[in-house]
């Protein structure tokens, strides 16, 4: 078995969906999950904000907007009567149901319903189009077997169980379309792995399923070696480890979702890149173990905050650490990095909406100091050996920018650093002037 992911970007327009029916075509046995029209999700987020601000009006213009995008790709994808009476049939009990929902109060529930909508319509259109092209296909919703368990994790036994009935029900079919990103929670009310989290769709799917791999479809030619939203001249990494794709993932590249990495960890499934706009460009291969030693990528996580701890009293203290991290874990926030010496431990977190509380909290252990927009920028790679060379390679190309926090050591896989986030682009620039431009071997130019 395959499982193949296709992005909203891929799904874009008919043309598209037709292009992607061309790719999906010539792989036997597989399963595809499919994200939300492009920009679909976003509209319906808003939505939400809208009816709570009570904006009727804008609330309105997005519901019919979301009806013509949706309209629209019917009219050029599907030509015949009937399977369009049912994919427009299909859009006007969503569009019904986003109406319906100005004029009640919102509740978690109605809210996660109303962002699983752009799921539910494009893999069904999808659906009805391969139907049309008498392709042998049957339909999979994904709210009938992913489920997240009270911790919001996913609940493999569940999803392998009811995965498999679902597959049994279609002896003699090899191929499967699914919804990517909706779930059910533990309470069975629908729910969604996130944002971005259709990758993590297809990687449950796979790991469950023991797949032969898993092809994530997006609009770049895979993981690229710095952020190409500030950088030009990025070149696509060609080999990647599960763990250096993950912290690439975790640090700020978007173009895998974070915690896609977690459900293959301890398979041998690989999770190949690939770009629905060059389909034969071979992609990043992620897999169990890298080849090549060296800086991999570098990617830069914005909207960080330091905070530093200094007490005299931590000298030969011990329990100290744990004190601090249980405000931390009271609070439900996650730190990313962090540094010790005798008298002081500085963490980063990106998620300050308990800042005042920690801060208040931590005070009693010793001076709490904060500091603001802060970026982390991460370089990722195999620096099993020449650890040394590397660390003064890399500081001597960002010299004489102020950095803050470094951490390294932790892993082989991952050197990273604080500045001030005015700094970013200068010290990416930097580094790939420097650095990256000399590890040719590392991409696909
Ligand atoms: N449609 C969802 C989102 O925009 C999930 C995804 O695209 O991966 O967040
Ligand atoms: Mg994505």
């Amino acid at each position: 078995m395959e499982i193949l992911k296709f992005g909203g970007t891929s799904i874009r327009d008919a043309n598209l969906i037709k292009k992607v029916t061309n790719i999906v075509n010539n792989k036997k046995n597989k399963i595809i999950a499919f994200s939300a029209i492009s920009g679909v999700t976003n509209l319906l987020s808003v939505f939400v904000q809208q009816i709570q601000d009570k904006n009727y009006v804008k609330s309105e213009k997005i519901i019919r907007l979301i009806e013509e995008i949706h309209i629209d790709i019917i009219n050029n994808l599907i030509s015949s009567t009937n399977f369009k009476i049912i994919a427009f049939s299909k859009v006007n009990s969503a569009i019904k149901f986003l109406n319906k929902s100005i004029n009640i109060k919102l509740s978690d529930k109605i809210e996660k319903e109303i962002l699983a909508q752009g799921e539910l319509l494009s893999a069904m259109i999808i659906y009805l189009y391969f139907l049309e092209q008498n392709i042998d296909v049957a339909y999979i919703p994904a709210l009938k077997f992913m489920k997240t368990n009270k911790d919001g994790e996913p609940d493999y036994k569940h999803i392998r169980s009811c995965l498999n009935k679902e597959i049994e029900k279609h002896q003699d079919c090899n191929m499967f379309i699914t919804n990517g990103f909706i779930c059910n929670n533990h309470n069975n009310i629908t729910d969604n792995l996130g944002r971005g989290s259709s990758d993590y769709t297809a990687t449950i799917i796979g790991s469950v399923l023991k797949a032969k791999k898993i092809e994530i479809w997006t609009d770049i030619d895979g993981l690229r070696n710095n952020d190409p939203t500030c950088i030009h001249n990025t070149n696509p990494i060609s080999h990647l480890s599960y763990n250096e794709a993950s912290e690439l993932a975790y640090f700020g590249a978007k173009i895998l979702h974070p915690l896609s990495i977690i459900p293959v960890l301890k398979t041998n499934i690989p999770v190949i890149l690939k770009n629905t706009f060059n389909p034969m460009f071979p992609g990043t291969y992620i897999s169990e173990f890298t080849k090549a030693s060296g800086i991999k990528g570098i990617s830069a996580k914005d909207q960080i905050t330091t905070i530093k701890v200094r007490s005299a009293k931590m000298v030969q203290a011990y329990g100290v650490l744990r004190k601090i991290f249980n405000v931390f874990e009271k609070h439900q926030t996650s730190v990313d990095m962090v540094t010790t010496s005798e008298i002081s431990v500085s963490m980063t977190i990106d998620n300050t909406r308990h800042l005042l509380k920690i801060e208040s909290e931590l005070s009693n252990i010793g001076d709490v100091s904060i500091e603001r927009n802060q970026s982390i920028v991460c370089l990722v790679g195999n620096f099993e050996k020449n650890k040394t060379a590397i660390v003064s390679k890399i500081f001597n190309a960002i010299e004489p920018i102020p950095i803050n926090l470094i951490s390294f050591g932790a892993s082989n896989i991952n050197i990273s650093f604080t500045v001030n986030i005015k700094d970013k682009i200068k010290v990416l620039k930097l580094l790939n002037d420097r650095i990256l431009k000399n590890e040719p071997c590392l991409t696909l130019n």
